[in-house]
């Protein structure tokens, strides 16, 4: 039997599901690559969003940055955008239905399966530790996704993998014990393909692992910093050059309206434009594009108790959904709870 005969995805409503990771200052390549499309979403479904503190955990073991970051990708979200009244955004770990799900999940998971995850042998392959928590990393992300009922989830092409994974084990489970009334729906990935990736200063893909990145709230000297070390090559600034394979340019056309990136390219093109001007371009329209979110973060960054608020309210939907599925998980395996006598 196919998965939609077992379990098909119509007969749950569609809820949006995505994780941000709170491990780093968020980048440009977020931005453009998750975030932007995230707070389209967030508006249009029923969706939630969560700061996965638990997944950060496997690679970041300092208590005050997972703290201070975990408070960072909120004020992220909300200065960017992100409407509390629409959806819910809250901590991963305000949902502890979401690591016992990852436990049954466990029971039903060959691990010659996590051994094949190719996320997992590129972050050991980074000299990453190997610990347990980072080998069942796509366990838990399933559980992530499951807890909530999640139909359709937001990710880049480099998380289809997981995705795969979390399909499998919803209907694993449904097959093992609920195949007369399955308890999750086979989630969709809903890849977010016609992002480009998005050069770093260094041409590579951006990413914190690279040390490459320029921050989506960088600002002053810092950003200015960033922006003139981004690498070009050595063409003179008399000569014709091709905006096509140049980084700052990759980088303009992300920012830019149609007509902004037609002058700037036919400027390239023509000639006596160097990747100085181009650089300065740069500098305005990521200053212009950020500008009333940067007001909004400084004023957010004044009043944490507001974020805190907004977290614990999410928190607070999270867990009500998520322990409708859990209820179900518990009496489909044979789990008796007895607090609620
Ligand atoms: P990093 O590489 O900095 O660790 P993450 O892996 O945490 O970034 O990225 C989270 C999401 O942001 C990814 O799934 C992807 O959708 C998007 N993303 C990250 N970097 C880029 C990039 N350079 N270009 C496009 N999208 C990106």
């Amino acid at each position: 039997m196919t998965d939609s005969q077992t379990n098909p995805v119509a007969s749950f409503p569609p809820v949006v599901v995505s994780g941000i990771q709170p491990s780093g200052t968020l980048h440009l390549g977020n931005y453009f690559g998750a975030i932007r499309q995230h707070v389209e979403l967030h508006a249009a479904h029923e969706s939630y969003f969560f700061i996965v503190n638990y997944h950060a955990l496997t690679t970041l073991q300092d208590a005050e940055a997972l703290r201070a970051y975990s408070i960072d990708v909120a004020l992220d979200y909300l200065a960017l955008g992100f409407d509390p009244k629409k959806s819910h955004l809250f901590l991963q770990s305000d949902v502890p239905q979401v690591t016992e799900l990852a436990w049954l999940f466990y029971t039903i998971t060959s691990v010659s399966q996590l051994e094949k995850s190719v996320s997992f042998k590129d972050k050991v392959a980074q000299g990453l530790g190997a610990n347990a928590g980072l080998f069942n990393y796509p366990i838990l992300q399933a559980a992530d996704i499951l807890v909530y009922g999640g139909t359709r989830v937001p990710v880049g092409a480099d998380q289809k993998q997981n995705i795969e994974i979390c399909r499998n084990l919803a209907s694993r489970f449904n097959d093992r014990f609920a195949s007369a009334d399955p308890v999750f729906p086979v989630p969709e990935p809903y890849i977010l393909d016609e992002v480009a990736v998005v050069p770093g200063v260094d041409g590579r893909k951006m990413s914190k692992s690279y040390d490459n990145t320029i921050g989506i709230f960088d600002e002053g000297k810092t950003l200015k910093k960033k922006v003139m070390s981004i690498i070009t090559d050595s063409t003179p600034l008399e000569d014709p050059k091709d905006p096509e394979t140049c980084n700052v340019f990759a980088l303009i056309k992300l920012f830019a309206d149609d007509a902004k990136r037609e002058e700037v390219a036919a400027a390239y093109r023509s000639g006596g434009y160097g990747y100085g001007h181009a650089k300065k371009e740069l500098l305005g329209l990521i200053t212009e594009r950020f500008a009333e979110a940067r007001e909004r973060r400084h004023e957010l960054s004044r009043n944490t108790d507001y974020v805190l608020d907004v977290l614990a309210e999410g928190g607070k939907k999270g867990r009500t959904q998520a322990e409708h599925f859990m209820e179900r998980a518990r009496e489909a395996t044979g789990l008796i709870t007895t607090y609620n006598r």
